[in-house]
C-alpha cells in the first residue's frame, strides 16, 4: 500500500507544474487536421482570468511542433505544454513569437526549456527597455505578481531574428511566415499553414472584442490586414477571441473599427476639437458593449486622435 501511494505521488510529481498553478481550464481546440489552438478567456487581463485572455496555436507534424505564442505567463504556457502533450510527444522544435505584447509572450521560457528554438521579427529588437515594455511589464506584475515575478524571463533572446517573411517546411507541412508590420507592433508575424489553410493571424485581427491599438499606425495595419485577406485562408486564429471559419467576415469588425475610429477622430483633428470633446460627443453605441471596450477604447481613441494630428501635418 506505501508502495502504491508512493507511486502516485512520484507520478503527481513528475507531471507537477514547477511554476505556480492557475485555476483557469486551459484546453486545446483542434481547427484543422494538423492545427490547434488554445482558446484564451475574452476580455482584458484580470485577476479573474489569471491574465489568460490571448490565444496561442500549435501545428502537429510527424517531425515535430511548431508553436505560434505562448500565452501571458509561464503558468500557462506550462498548461498549453501538456494540452501539447496529450496530443503528440514530438518534440517542440520552433516558436514564432507573433509579437512581444505580454499576454502573448510571457510564457516563452517553458517552451525555450522544453528544447524548441524560438523565432521572432528583429524589429522586436527594439521593443527591449523601452518605455512601453517597462510599464508592461510593471503591470502586470502588479496584477497578476502570483504568475509574474522575478522568475519571469522578460526577454529571452531568440535564436533566430528574422529580417522577413520566411517560409520553411517540417514534417511535409509547408509555413509561410510573414512580417506584416508595423501594423498592431512593429515587429507583427503572421503564419499560414498551407495544407490546413489555417492563419494564425496574432493581434491584427480581434474577434469579438474591442481591438488593443496601443501606439500602432492604423493605417499600415488597414494594409496589413489586406495581406491576410491575400492568403484566402479557411480559418482563422486571431490573438483574442474564438477561431474563424469565416475568416473573411471577421477581417471586417477590425477593419471597421480601426476605419471608424481613425474617421471620428480625423475630423475632430481637422475640425479643431479638443480629444475631449471629440470622444465625448462621438457616437461610440455600436462598439460600447463589446468586451474589452471599457479598458481598451478610450486609450485607442486618443492615440487614434494623436496620430491623426501626426497625418494632419504632414499633408
Ligand atoms: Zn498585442
Amino acid at each position: 500500500m506505501r508502495t502504491l501511494l508512493a507511486l502516485i505521488l512520484f507520478s503527481v510529481q513528475a507531471t507537477a507544474s514547477p511554476y505556480p498553478p492557475v485555476s483557469v481550464q486551459v484546453r486545446a481546440e483542434q481547427v484543422a487536421e494538423h492545427s490547434y489552438y488554445i482558446p484564451g478567456l475574452p476580455g482584458a487581463a484580470s485577476l479573474q482570468n489569471e491574465g489568460f485572455m490571448s490565444n496561442a496555436g500549435f501545428v502537429v507534424t510527424q517531425e515535430g511542433v511548431v508553436v505560434f505564442d505562448t500565452l501571458g505567463s509561464p503558468s500557462l504556457a506550462w498548461e498549453m505544454l501538456q494540452r501539447i502533450r496529450e496530443v503528440t510527444k514530438a518534440p517542440i522544435k520552433r516558436v514564432i513569437v507573433g509579437h512581444y505584447h505580454a499576454d502573448h509572450y510571457y510564457g516563452i521560457q517553458v517552451f525555450k526549456e522544453a528544447g524548441a528554438e524560438i523565432w521572432a521579427h528583429q524589429a522586436a529588437k527594439f521593443v527591449v527597455g523601452s518605455e512601453d515594455w517597462r510599464l508592461r511589464l510593471e503591470q502586470r506584475r502588479d496584477l497578476l505578481g502570483r504568475w509574474i515575478n522575478d522568475k519571469t524571463q522578460r526577454f529571452p533572446t531568440p535564436d533566430l531574428w528574422l529580417s522577413g517573411d520566411t517560409d520553411f517546411e517540417l514534417g511535409g507541412i509547408h509555413f509561410r511566415i510573414r512580417h506584416v508590420g508595423p501594423a498592431h507592433s512593429p515587429e507583427d508575424l503572421v503564419m499560414f499553414v498551407e495544407q490546413d489553410g489555417v492563419l494564425f493571424a496574432g493581434d491584427l485581427i480581434f474577434k469579438g472584442r474591442v481591438p488593443f491599438v496601443g501606439d500602432a499606425d492604423s493605417r499600415l495595419w488597414l494594409n496589413a490586414l489586406d495581406t491576410l485577406i491575400a492568403f484566402q485562408p479557411k480559418f482563422l486564429v486571431p490573438g483574442h477571441g474564438g477561431a474563424s471559419d469565416d475568416p473573411i467576415g471577421d477581417l471586417t469588425l477590425t477593419r471597421d473599427y480601426l476605419k471608424y475610429v481613425r474617421e471620428q477622430m480625423g475630423r475632430a483633428v481637422e475640425n479643431l476639437l479638443s480629444f475631449e470633446e471629440a470622444y465625448a460627443t462621438t457616437d461610440w453605441s455600436m462598439y460600447e458593449n463589446m468586451p474589452a471596450f471599457r479598458e481598451a477604447h478610450r486609450r485607442n481613441a486618443f492615440n487614434t486622435y494623436l496620430l491623426m494630428e501626426r497625418e494632419s501635418l504632414r499633408k
